[in-house]
């Protein structure tokens, strides 16, 4: 997996730090930052989760 965040979209509501917090930050903003962007696998799925629940539709998955 790899992963990519769209920091102009991301409006810093935090869903991905709190659902997947070993792969996402946040700036002092709120801003999301990546962590890495190939998370190891145990992450995968709260990975997903963050994705689908990012109210801006700011972080991208691929699979590499
Ligand atoms: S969930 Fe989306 S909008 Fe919220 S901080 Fe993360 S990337 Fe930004």
């Amino acid at each position: 997996m790899r992963v990519t965040v769209d920091q102009p979209k991301c409006v810093a509501s935090g869903q991905c730090v709190m659902l997947a917090p070993e792969v996402f930050d946040q700036d002092d903003d709120g801003i999301v930052e990546l962590l890495t962007d190939t998370p190891d696998t145990a992450h995968h799925e709260d990975v997903k989760e963050s994705a689908a629940v990012c109210p801006a539709a700011a972080i991208h998955l691929a699979e590499k």
